[in-house]
Parts: structure tokens; sequence; C-alpha cells
């Protein structure tokens, strides 16, 4: 994929200012701290477009990026703060629901987690969350370039086992540092359009 535009369309807080154009959409879920700025800045070729390690207590917000007036990239606010309060963790979880609920357009979501970790309970929430709305998950393991080649596979194996993953959702070795992966995320990106 040659990504020619990549610009915030909106920072919506509610279903009213979804876009409502037709275009697919593909939302960015993954753990505070997990990689995901750094994986959506790496796949865009920019360098700050999506702000990396946004802070918990600010507004929760899904940013909609226009990507080559052809999709959008929807960016889901970190999940597993261990301080964040129970309202908020509530506000967050009805604002996943909402959009999983009622966005026709979304084809798939991207979930980021840590090669290096098994998958935290956070992580089997999102995962379990997403299948249960029948959506179609792309695992990104990130963080490939922290962990010799050869151990790979086996930290693989243990996510794969811990989320317990359909053995249609893909899973796409990654690494933000070196760009490992970008090219094979595109592809699978590009069959759910
Ligand atoms: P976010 O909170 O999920 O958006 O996480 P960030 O993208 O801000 O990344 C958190 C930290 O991990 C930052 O210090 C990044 O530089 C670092 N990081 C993210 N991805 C990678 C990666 O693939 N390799 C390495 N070595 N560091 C990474």
């Amino acid at each position: 994929m040659k990504v020619t535009k990549a610009e915030i369309v909106i920072s919506a807080v509610k279903p009213e200012q979804y876009p409502n154009d037709p275009w697919p959409h593909f939302a960015l879920a993954g753990r505070s701290n997990v990689g995901k700025s750094s994986f959506i800045n790496k796949m865009l070729n920019r360098k700050n477009l999506a702000r990396t390690s946004s802070k918990p207590g600010k507004t929760q917000t899904l940013n909609f990026y226009n990507i080559n007036d052809i999709f959008y990239f929807v960016d889901v606010p970190g999940y597993g703060f261990a301080k964040v309060s129970k309202k908020d963790r509530e506000a967050w979880g009805k604002m996943i629901e909402t959009y999983l609920t009622t966005s026709e357009n979304l084809r798939a979501v991207i979930q980021i987690v840590d090669i290096r970790h098994k998958p935290t309970e956070d992580d089997k929430l999102m995962y379990n969350f997403c299948k249960h709305y029948e959506m179609p998950v792309i695992i990104i393991a990130t963080k490939a370039d922290k962990i010799p080649k050869g151990k790979w596979d086996k930290h693989l194996k243990v996510i794969k086992e811990t989320l317990n993953i359909d053995p249609n959702d893909p899973v796409v070795t990654f690494s933000s540092e070196t760009g490992k992966g970008k090219d094979e995320a595109w592809s699978i990106i590009q069959r759910y359009m």
C-alpha cells in the first residue's frame, strides 16, 4: 500500500460524529504503551501523526484517519491502565461497544499485542469482545526487534494459545523499529477491504 494521504478527520465522542461515507474502517486497539501509535505511524510513514503514549484521564475519543481517500484507520484509546477509575473504564467499554455495534463499515479490528509478553486479561477481554460481535481480528505482535528471531515462533504460540485465537484471524510479527511485518500487514488489511 502506497500511502499518499493520511490525515485525521475527526475525534469522535459519539456515533453522530463518525464519518458517514461508505469507506471501510479498520479499528486499532491495544493496551496502553503496547506500541499502537508507533504501529500507526510506521504503517502510514508518518513520524507523529498518532500521538504516542496518550495518557489516561484525557477525553476518550475515537480518532478517524482518512487514508488515501479510500478507507479509515480508527484509533481506539488504549486500555489496561491500572489507575483508571471504574467510571472511566465503563465509559471506555461503552464507547467501544457502541462503535462495534453501530459501525456498518468496520471490516476488522487490528489488535496490537507485545510479542515479548503473554497477553493480559485485558487483551483477552478485548479479543473475546470482538469475537462476541463476530468481528475479524488481525493480531499484530509488535516489538519483535526486542527478542531474537529464533524465539519469535515460541512467543507467537503463547499469544495464540492465550487468546485462543480463531484460526481465521491472522497474526503478524511486527516491529515499528525495523519495519518488519509492514508489507504483510498491508496485504492482510487489503484482503478485508
Ligand atoms: P501506545 O501507547 O500503544 O501508543 O505506545 P507507543 O507507540 O507510544 O510506544 C510505547 C513505547 O514503545 C515507546 O517508547 C516506543 O518507542 C516503543 N515502541 C513501540 N513500538 C516499538 C517497536 O516495535 N520496537 C521497539 N524497540 N520499541 C517500540
